[in-house]
């Protein structure tokens, strides 16, 4: 039995290490809470002199990634969640409430699509989802209860590239907030909040992140919505835990050599697949930004390759049902991120099992090429 002053240490023995040691990266404050010295500390906490309570509230190293996130979108604040499906329903909840209506691209996420077409209406928010492809089905849906256009830059998996100046049109007309999701294009490609959006979200687990290690999500622009969106993060409990934070924001340093290259070696890849005589369609788009088109590649493969074949024989390249890495990776929107869809809409958008959507790494761009082309004549 150890004398009672063991219990005492074992839990106060450190010296205090949380001075300033001017450590070049920025700590990962591991913590729940934070420390006060008297009540007069404390209460400037409620003043708003100091910034940390308890990190379900604020914590430095969620802080730190949506500032950063925030500078490069041009956004006014930031705030970052623990997802990006938290940061979109918290993004939504500061412009919606019960009772008023929402348009919505019909060709987002899937995730998105589940969050906007139940759980919205199960609060009491309608929701319509339609064609953004064309603005005459925007502008017939918008209802004198329309408060919100959402969409995403760049939408998966035929990366149709939304047309900012037709939204800011209709949401000017109709006085309307646009939520923009940012994830495929990120802001080395497209700024949203620079073309009308009011708000722009991101799956930080993508690109910002951009090594598929770390969930979470991002929400910036007007800071009245930010905050807004904050609180609901806060009542919610879907804060961004620190360490999670700390290995995005360490991944969005590389953010913009990592789109150069990734979409140096798209392109290269896209006009590879163009020559294939196996592939039935590619989908890459044009004139996304003077930095490039992104790194995602869509083929259609022809329907004598055989599916299975194809897979086994990709060495290298895995069915990831994700995005974004630094390693090439495939995914299989009919069998994944779309698998929800009824047949009749995997019809309508044209998704069927041989749809492959790439998402283009840093490797040397031949050998992804090679690797793809090999894999196609294997299985053909
Ligand atoms: N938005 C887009 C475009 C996505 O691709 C995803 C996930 O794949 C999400 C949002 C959801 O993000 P998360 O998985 O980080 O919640």
């Amino acid at each position: 039995m150890r004398d009672s002053s063991f219990f005492t240490k074992v839990v106060h023995h450190k010296a205090d290490q949380t001075a300033a040691v001017h450590s070049k990266a920025t700590p990962i404050y591991q913590t729940s809470a934070f420390t006060f010295k008297d009540l007069d500390d404390l209460e400037k906490y409620y003043e708003g002199e100091t910034s940390y309570l308890y990190s379900r509230e604020r914590n430095p190293n969620p802080e730190e990634l949506a500032e950063g996130v925030a500078a490069l979108e041009e956004g006014s604040a930031g705030v970052a969640a623990a997802s990006g499906m938290a940061a979109i329903f918290a993004g939504i909840l500061s412009v919606v409430k019960p009772g008023d209506h929402i348009v919505a691209a019909e060709d987002v996420y899937g995730g998105t699509h589940n969050l906007l077409s139940h759980e919205l209406p199960s609060l009491g928010i309608e929701v319509t989802l339609t064609s953004f492809r064309d603005q005459k089905s925007i502008k017939g849906e918008i209802r004198p209860n329309t408060k919100l256009l959402y969409s995403e830059s760049v939408t998966n998996p035929f990366l149709r590239v939304e047309d900012m100046t037709v939204l800011q049109e209709i949401a000017g007309k109709n006085d309307l907030k646009i939520m923009i999701d940012n994830t495929f294009a990120t802001p080395y490609l497209l700024r949203p909040l620079q073309q009308g959006a009011d708000l722009v979200v991101h799956s930080a687990t993508k690109y910002l992140g951009g090594h598929s290690d770390a969930t979470a999500g991002v929400l910036t622009g007007e800071r009245e919505l930010v905050e807004k969106a904050r609180r609901k993060i806060v009542s919610l409990g879907s804060n961004l835990s620190p360490f999670e934070a700390w290995l995005t924001y360490r991944g969005t340093k590389t953010l913009g050599i990592r789109m150069e290259k990734q979409s140096r070696n798209a392109q290269a890849l896209a006009d590879a697949m163009q020559r294939n005589a196996d592939v039935g369609k590619v989908y890459y788009p044009k004139n996304v930004s003077a930095e490039g088109n992104g790194a995602i590649v869509t083929i259609a493969l022809n329907k004598s390759i055989d599916m299975n074949t194809f897979y086994r024989t990709l060495g290298w390249i895995k069915i990831v049902p994700s995005l974004a890495g630094v390693e090439t990776t495939v995914s299989v929107p009919s069998r994944t991120s779309h698998r929800a869809l009824s047949d009749k809409d995997k019809e309508r958008f044209g998704i069927d099992d041989h749809i492959v959507r790439v998402s283009v790494g840093i490797e040397s761009s031949d050998d992804i090429s090679a690797q793809l082309e090999q894999a196609i004549e294997a299985s053909k």
